[in-house]
């Protein structure tokens, strides 16, 4: 696509999209309830907030604070026994190692509560009036029915999925996974369940080294190309499409990028890019509520996690746009 056919096309969005702004969630406490030693790059939310704040097409966003998760929300998809340690502080040892947020604060407790609080905000936003909305955190996918994993403590994609199912009385849902992780909580939390779908393409070499089984597992090799990852996207999501799902739930990990410190594929910002329009354009065409679920990134430095990120949510916004002037 040339330059001059983008402004021009931009110019035209403009117009419409910032008459209908996309819902995003964010809560100072995604980023200040994570310990400042962590390893985990926590500074990366307030970091996309500031330059989402700052772009140039920032009238393309409504930036909502979210309230607590409710705790039967948690229990849609979690043990009861798992809930109540976590809330309650009382984790192990070993539970609090596996999921790798350390050092600890008792600040993840409610940081955990808030960004489950956005997920289910946004899901609640897109069951109500279509469209595209998003959390500034969340797709943890590694957070299984009675423990956390992988930087998850509970699953916001499966705690979603279930609302949708048992709360809102649609009849299916397709979660995307296209972090270079596998989506093995989702996966498992959801095995049972035939009216969710759930798709992970991942990096086959990364982590979740024991793999879940999900609906459809597309893994590709470290070595793979972009074309090579793209054609698996698009297999992905023709399979979700077949699927007919009255939402999508996308979990749109980042962490596939060449410079990704815990990702072993070598993609670039522009094949980011590519994927996220090919699922955004679905939701488009079939007119499908989607939430967007920010998942992994690391790069080093950050910067290159912020610019995908960042495409991510202004494309996503670009096409809630026109999903919503469509409807009207
Ligand atoms: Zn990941």
């Amino acid at each position: 696509m040339s330059g001059e056919y983008e402004t021009s096309e931009k110019q035209d969005t403009n117009h419409n999209s910032s008459k209908t702004p996309m819902k995003i969630w964010y809560h100072q406490i995604y980023t200040n309830g994570i310990h400042p030693d962590a390893r985990f790059p926590r500074n990366r939310y307030v970091k996309l907030l500031d330059r989402l704040k700052s772009h140039e097409r920032s009238d393309l966003f409504s930036f909502n604070e979210p309230e607590e998760v409710l705790k039967s929300d948690l229990l849609m998809a979690h043990d009861p026994k798992y809930v109540d340690d976590f809330l309650s502080g009382n984790l192990t040892e070993k539970e609090i190692k596996r999921i790798g947020l350390t050092p600890w604060t008792p600040d993840i407790i409610p940081r955990t509560r808030y960004l489950m609080g956005g997920a289910t905000a946004a899901l609640e936003q897109v069951v109500e009036y279509g469209g595209i909305a998003g959390n500034m955190a969340g797709g943890t996918h590694h957070a299984h029915y009675d423990f956390g994993s992988g930087y998850c403590i509970f699953n916001d994609l499966a705690v979603c999925a279930l609302l949708v199912l048992e709360k809102y009385g649609f009849d299916r849902v397709a979660i995307l996974d296209f972090d270079v992780h596998q989506g093995d909580g989702t996966a498992t939390i959801l095995q049972n369940v035939n009216n969710a779908l759930t798709i992970s393409v991942h990096c086959q070499e990364n982590f979740p080294f024991r793999k879940s089984v999900s609906d459809h597992d597309l893994p590709i090799s470290a070595d793979a190309t972009i074309d090579e990852y793209l054609a698996k996207v698009e297999e992905a999501i023709t399979l979700a499409t077949e699927f007919n799902p009255d939402i999508i739930l996308y979990q749109a990990g980042v962490d596939g990028l060449a410079t990704d410190s815990l990702g072993k594929l070598n993609l670039t910002r522009d094949a980011m890019k590519q994927r996220n329009r090919m699922v955004f354009d679905v939701s488009l065409k079939y007119s499908i509520p989607t939430v967007v679920f920010m998942g992994g990134g690391y790069s080093k430095p950050i910067s290159h996690t912020i610019d995908a990120f960042t495409d991510l949510f202004v494309d996503a916004a670009l096409t809630n746009g026109k999903m919503v002037i469509e409807k009207l």
